[in-house]
């Protein structure tokens, strides 16, 4: 997904995107989620996913296509 300069990590719905497979963070956060109710928000980094195994497998999918 390509985010115009300056886009936060927010998908379009509303839902932040995680910093790390820089997909829908899942399971999904909104972006008026408070961070003090988040899981899987790192200070200073931004929203990861929780679901570390899906997070993997996007990240490996990422690399593939970056081939
Ligand atoms: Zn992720």
């Amino acid at each position: 997904m390509l985010l115009p300069e300056g886009t936060k990590f927010v998908d379009s719905d509303g839902f932040e995107i995680c910093v790390s497979c820089h997909e829908k963070a899942e399971p999904p956060v909104l972006f008026s989620t408070h961070v003090d109710q988040r899981i899987g928000y790192i200070e200073g980094c931004g929203q990861t996913c929780v679901n570390t195994k899906l997070c993997q497998e996007r990240r490996e999918k990422r690399q593939k296509f970056n081939k």
